[in-house]
């Protein structure tokens, strides 16, 4: 059985400081917290980009954490969604233009969803998770309509040849 079936009733998620001055991250935390609560929706804040499926970043990305910040989003297995948390995370904000900051996550990777206010509030971040599920859903789906079995097997000396069967549309 496939467990993307399940994969948007309980995603995991990833918590990215790319260089935040920290308001945006005690929101999120907020929400991992007892008054909001989004374990309850299944959802679980894991420090393994291997296992996650959304990845929730804050911050102007300074020079510093770019190359991280790369290199976890890479790590992260398909399908994934990007939510920026936070102006900062969305455009800069207010350390846009300053001398060891980039300015915005989209800079550097695919941003699917864009939360913004400083400190962005937690109802403003679960809202943005509740949108980040169905992009989710949607590439998920995407993916696995993405190849079709559509020749059949071709039996050569013997031997079953499945290498053609695949055909990518
Ligand atoms: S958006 Fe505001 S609260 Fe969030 S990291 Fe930037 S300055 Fe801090």
């Amino acid at each position: 059985m496939s467990l993307n079936k399940f994969r948007t009733k309980s995603p995991w998620i990833l918590h990215y400081n790319a260089g935040s001055c920290n308001g945006c991250d005690i929101e999120i935390l907020a929400c991992l917290a007892p008054k909001y609560d989004i374990e309850r929706f299944g959802m679980i804040n894991t420090g393994n980009p291997k296992q996650s499926d959304i990845m929730l970043v804050t911050g102007p990305v300074t020079k510093r954490s770019r190359e991280r910040l790369v290199d976890i989003y890479s790590q992260m297995p398909e399908p994934k969604v990007v939510i920026a948390c936070g102006s900062c995370g969305c455009t800069g904000g207010v350390f846009r233009g300053m001398y060891n900051c980039e300015g915005g996550i989209d800079q550097y990777i695919p941003v699917d969803v864009y939360v913004p206010g400083c400190g962005c509030r937690p109802e403003q971040i679960i809202a943005g998770v509740v949108e980040a599920l169905a992009i989710l859903e949607k590439k998920t789906k995407d993916m696995e309509g993405s190849v079709k079995l559509h020749n059949d097997p071709i039996e050569q000396d013997g031997q079953t040849n499945r290498r053609e069967v695949a055909a990518v549309i």
